[in-house]
């Protein structure tokens, strides 16, 4: 096999899908796809996997409801990812863009709806846009099956850390896995939370997310967000609940992160008024973890700083990539193997 070499830097599911997209698209190219030893550790692993098509950013919405679309229509992709189809509530304080719901009917048909005060679940005093068709994957099993696929079609997997990334003459790129330097002609760091420390000073930051899973008596909640509040949910696994608010710890260490009991406080105080129907019945245990945010979110290619070279970055999830990450990954695929212009 003699066509251009793409390194790609982690194996979670936005690593995973953009290399196995190229790979599909083009079974000369060379793709290398490189994780640590145990890539359970990013955030795919323990990702609460809620995937709708609303968003209140067009572009976010277009991402996530492409996705959702393309896994609804796979018979492959919804047993891979054990997509379970339970609808979705979005709660906001004011109403949704029309446009948007209307897009987003173009891209489901049939699925949403927007509601005034009064008729949206859960709390009387809140707008919301309500999905049927949406629910919850596992982007573990979606990024294992992904995973093998990609090794079955040819795909390189190479277990080691990458580190000493560098843009080389003539547009190629290279970094040290083990004491190695390995050249290709793109290289992309698909490398999540761990990303700020590959290229400080590039934009990127690390955020905590924690949620809990409940045994729980009661209605069990169709997955929600409540953008006022920013509790969310959903059920599962079992008779259980899952959920969570927004931290505001940034910068943290991914390796290094521990439940921070006021957002466990929070969560449950929040819960008992957003979901009165529900009876906590008590804790099963708490998930710890860190994404990639960046100022202007969104999974997507961004060119590395300095820009014009072949290095490239597929991060930036921030807490909420799962949904996108089909569509983004197919987008990025596309962009590399046309060279189209990246956008900053
Ligand atoms: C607790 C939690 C709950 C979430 N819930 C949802 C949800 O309900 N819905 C939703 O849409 N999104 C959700 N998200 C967000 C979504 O899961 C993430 O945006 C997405 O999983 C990020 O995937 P990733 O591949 O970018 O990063 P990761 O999954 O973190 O993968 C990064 C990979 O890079 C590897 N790596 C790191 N450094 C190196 C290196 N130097 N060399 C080689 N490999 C390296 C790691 O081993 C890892 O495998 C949640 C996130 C978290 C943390």
């Amino acid at each position: 096999m003699s066509g251009p070499r793409v390194g790609v830097a982690g194996a979670g599911i936005a690593g995973t899908l953009l290399a196995w997209r190229l790979k599909l698209a083009d079974r000369r190219l060379r793709v290398e796809l490189v994780d640590t030893a145990s890539p359970e550790h990013g955030a795919t692993g323990v990702s609460g996997g809620l995937v709708r098509g609303y968003e209140p950013d067009p572009r976010q919405l277009d991402l996530a409801a492409s996705s959702l679309a393309e896994l609804r229509a796979s018979r492959l992709l919804r047993a891979w990812s054990g997509y379970q189809e339970t609808g979705s509530v979005y709660l906001r304080a004011d109403p949704a863009d029309p446009a948007a719901v209307e897009r987003l009917q173009r891209l489901l048909p049939g699925s949403a709806r927007a509601c005034a005060p009064g008729e949206a679940p859960y709390l009387a005093a809140r707008h919301g846009v309500v999905e049927r068709h949406a629910g919850f994957i596992s982007p573990r099993r979606l990024r294992d099956e992904v995973l093998a696929d990609f090794v079955r079609i040819g795909g390189d997997l190479v277990h080691g850390t990458v580190g000493a990334v560098r843009a080389e003459p003539g547009a190629t790129v290279s970094w040290l896995v083990g004491g190695e330097r390995r050249r290709y002609d793109s290289g992309v760091l698909a490398t999540g939370p761990w990303t700020p420390a590959l290229l400080p000073g590039d934009g990127y930051r690390t955020k905590l997310i924690q949620y809990g899973v409940y045994d729980a008596t009661g209605t069990l909640p169709a997955p929600f967000v409540d953008e006022v509040t920013g509790l969310y949910g959903r059920p599962g696994p079992g008779n259980g609940v899952l959920l969570g608010v927004p931290s505001d710890a940034y910068d943290v260490d991914p390796t290094r992160l521990r439940p921070v009991p006021a957002l466990l406080r929070r969560t449950s105080d929040l819960a008992a008024r957003v979901l009165p129907e529900l009876g906590i019945a008590g804790l099963r245990h708490i998930v710890v973890a860190a994404d990639c945010y960046t100022a202007s979110p969104g999974l997507r290619l961004r060119p590395a700083v300095p820009a014009g070279t072949s290095l490239f970055t597929f991060t930036g999830g921030s807490g909420g990539a799962a949904k996108t990450a089909l569509a983004a990954a197919r987008q990025a695929a596309d962009r590399l193997l046309h060279r189209s212009a990246v956008p900053v």
